[in-house]
């Protein structure tokens, strides 16, 4: 299915645009991305906005964090991105207002990360045709249709800024049959073929720069004037286009597959050994009980890691939008898990720990009975919620957890658990609650 991350094109979020909205804030292994993502529909087809430079445009060019952005909207399931960027003519005939498709750029970035394969692994992307044609196509096709002026294809140089060129450097590139002039394109257009995804660039000419003597030297000012006046067209542009895409067969999703030496592509699943960070220590808290200690998992943080990812893999996307964990250890996973996935966070906690107005349930120990509850409003009666914690046993404590969110009206979509003990047989217990678990060891 296509699914198109957008980066640049503010006023695509409008909420007559952009239906069934959603924002999220994600994290990834490279950090944050430069904006929370707005993820939606926008004429029936799937859409993820970014702002390359965050939503109030703090971020600038050299600290972009190129890497971050193209890993959430990988992680987010996209099949292309449509970029656009102001840029500066270095040709007459492109003029103040123009669009061009890009087809080829020259690199003068100097403080950037370039690649996704920074250690263990080295990876020679092929970059002839850095820009992925099919999608140049569509653009063009859209251009036409729109009336817009247009070039279809053009060299871009990207400079590190944040200065602009002087008039040595803007003829220098003139010469060197670049077309048009930025400090956004690499190397987010580079590090999106290293993630297979189809990237196509919208340059949209501001200015002259500043080589051409018959016109003042650029300012900003000119070019947030020329970017506002022409920022309609290149919406309509990618609202026309996104609906000319086609998921078909595509070289820039292939390239990767054999550009990594000797290794995977980078995001393919490397398995690790969960069970054997979880220590077993004998006869704790009283005799014949073997205690799964999770500590020693917490100390580890590549393992910390992996169960996060392993549980943010199985939810993401899924129809859930609060995370409720139990007292205390499931607030350690439950809260990580929240925090990738961008849902809040409920607390479940013992009696007497919660300040505001709480329900309670109460449910069965070995002697005696029990309390857990959480605050009344907490949940909404349309909420679905996955409830999470370190370890099932008899599944006793997470039935009542479950019991506590349908009194408040709200309905369970699933329990995760980072260690089952199957002879408890608690998986049973939770059987409509679709229990899911990361280890599993054998005896209580
Ligand atoms: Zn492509």
């Amino acid at each position: 299915m296509v699914k198109i991350g957008i980066i640049g094109g503010s006023g695509l979020d409008n909420p007559t645009i952009l239906l069934n909205a959603r924002e999220i804030n994600v994290n990834t292994p490279y950090g944050k991305p430069s904006s929370s993502l707005k993820v939606g529909n926008i004429n029936d087809v799937d859409v993820v906005l970014l702002a390359r430079h965050g939503r109030d445009h703090s971020i600038m060019p050299s600290n972009v964090n190129n890497q971050a952005n193209i890993w959430a909207l990988k992680e987010q399931g996209c099949t292309h991105i449509l970029a656009s960027t102001a840029c500066g003519s270095l040709r007459e005939e492109i003029k103040p207002g123009d669009l061009v498709f890009i087809d080829q750029f020259i690199d003068r970035t100097t403080k950037r990360k370039k690649t996704f394969y920074e250690k263990d692994r080295v990876c020679h992307i092929p970059m002839a045709e850095p820009f992925c044609d099919k999608l140049r196509n569509v653009l063009a096709d859209a251009a036409k249709e729109l009336g817009l002026r247009f070039h279809k294809e053009g060299t871009i140089i990207t400079i590190e800024g944040p200065r602009f060129s002087t008039k040595a450097e803007s003829k220098l590139f003139r010469t060197w049959d670049a077309d048009v002039i930025n400090m956004s394109t690499v190397p987010e257009v580079v590090l999106a073929r290293e993630a297979g995804i189809c990237y196509a660039a919208v340059a949209m000419a501001t200015d002259y720069d500043c080589w051409r003597e018959s016109t003042e030297a650029v300012t900003w000012e000119e070019i947030v004037k020329t970017f506002t006046k022409n920022a309609e067209n290149v919406i309509q542009l990618f609202l026309k286009a996104m609906m000319m895409i086609r998921q078909e067969e595509c070289k820039c999703r292939e390239d990767i597959k054999t550009a990594v030496v000797g290794g995977q592509e980078i995001g393919a699943k490397k398995e690790f050994d969960l069970h054997s960070t979880i220590r077993t220590v004998p006869h704790w808290p009283k005799q014949g009980i073997m205690f799964r200690d999770i500590t020693t998992l917490l100390q580890n943080p590549e393992a910390f890691r992996y169960s996060i990812e392993k549980l943010k893999e199985r939810y993401s996307g899924k129809n859930i939008n609060k995370i409720a964990g139990i007292e205390s250890r499931g607030f350690i996973f439950g809260a990580a898990l929240a925090y990738e996935l961008g849902l809040p966070f409920v607390l479940i906690r013992k009696k007497g720990k919660l300040p505001y107005e709480t329900i309670s349930q109460e449910y069965a120990l070995e002697y005696g009975t029990d309390k857990i509850e959480i605050h009344k409003d907490a949940l909404e009666k349309w909420d679905t919620i996955l409830i999470v914690d370190d370890l099932l046993a008899t599944g006793g404590t997470c039935l009542a957890a479950c019991q506590l969110v349908e009194k408040l009206g709200a309905s369970v979509e699933g329990t995760a658990f980072v260690v089952n003990l199957p002879e408890l047989k608690g998986t049973e217990r939770l059987k409509n609650y679709k229990p899911f678990f990361l280890v599993e060891f054998q005896g209580g």
